[in-house]
């Protein structure tokens, strides 16, 4: 079993603490000792570990006591029970609690160490399960190549806000850019050198825009921004921002870009698609009238 398991071990005893802690401190680096519940919840809340293992009779805050605490803080808490105590209540409360076991005084450790190779394998398998879950989650809301939001999260995210414009009566802003002459850069330099260069524009465009917005890749060369919160003027002033940066920037090679920027603010008429039809607009002006521009 390998080290990196937190665990809480409370006894109020410390002869029994002494030897267990040498047993414990095999299975954990991470290893916190207290020798009462109110230590012990202290502990918790500070270290926030994976596994309590706790004695029930203890001075100021029995094991009982302390474990309701920290269920209240996290119900799925993994907890061991270690307990001289036989009386029915006693195994009534701690099913009523859902922990994971209890081990009878004297301690066997074979017992011990089964309990804790249980719920490792738990935490594990959950573990895992999570970063999966979050891997498919990847696949289906992002693009492959620049790892922004893609197309589907831009239509799901874009419902919400519009929801929530609705409801709460805040402005509301979408931009749209395209990267122009792309299919030049792509035809001199090779399509290696164009997908480098839109991970370097993602690059710089995420880094200025605020964290609350949302910005992903419309598709190609193309990519759209909500801005939540935020008026017409400011959109524009963002869009602007944007384009001289990207104008300025020197990507791989020393090759430079420009982008055109239609803007759009959201109105109490519009749906998804007429807003996103406006910016589209926007956007064709702004190539009409030389690229490198932004339009409203
Ligand atoms: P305009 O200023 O009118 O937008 O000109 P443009 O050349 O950018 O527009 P056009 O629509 O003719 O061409 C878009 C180009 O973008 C062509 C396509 O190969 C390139 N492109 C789209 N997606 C990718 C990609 O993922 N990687 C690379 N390298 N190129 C891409
Ligand atoms: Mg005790
Ligand atoms: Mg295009
Ligand atoms: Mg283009």
């Amino acid at each position: 079993m390998n080290d990196d398991l937190t665990i809480l071990y409370v006894e109020d005893e410390d002869g029994i603490r002494k030897q267990l802690t040498r047993f414990l401190e095999y299975f954990s680096s991470s290893l916190y000792l207290a020798s009462n519940g109110k230590e012990g919840l202290e502990l918790y809340k500070e270290y926030n570990p994976d596994i309590v293992i706790s004695d029930i009779k203890m001075p100021i805050m029995n094991g009982i006591d302390m474990v309701k605490n920290i269920k209240n803080i996290n119900p799925k808490q993994h907890i061991i029970f270690i307990t001289a105590h036989s009386e029915s209540q006693f195994f009534i409360d701690a099913i009523d609690m859902h922990v994971d076991g209890y081990i009878l005084k004297p301690i066997s450790l074979d017992k011990l160490e089964n309990k804790l190779e249980d719920i490792k394998e738990h935490i594990k398998l959950k573990e895992y399960y999570i970063a999966h879950q979050q891997e498919l989650e990847n696949r289906a809301y992002r693009d492959g190549l620049t790892q922004v939001y893609n197309r589907r999260y831009f239509e799901e995210a874009f419902d919400r806000e519009i929801a929530r414009y609705q409801r709460e009566d805040r402005p509301l802003s979408i931009f749209m850019l395209d990267i122009d002459k792309f299919k030049n850069i792509n035809d001199n330099y090779g399509h290696q050198i164009g997908d480098e260069i839109l991970k370097g524009l993602v690059h710089i465009i995420k880094n200025n825009i605020r964290a609350i917005d949302i910005f992903a890749r419309w598709g190609g060369e193309e990519f759209v921004c909500i801005l939540p919160n935020t008026i017409r003027k400011d959109a524009i002033l963002v869009a602007q921002h944007l384009r001289e940066i990207i104008e300025k920037h020197n990507f791989i090679d020393n090759i430079s870009v420009t982008c055109s920027f239609g803007v759009a603010e959201f109105n109490q008429e519009d749906t998804k698609e007429s807003i996103v039809k406006r910016v589209d607009k926007a956007l064709y002006l702004a190539k009409e009238g030389g690229r490198n521009r932004v339009e409203i």
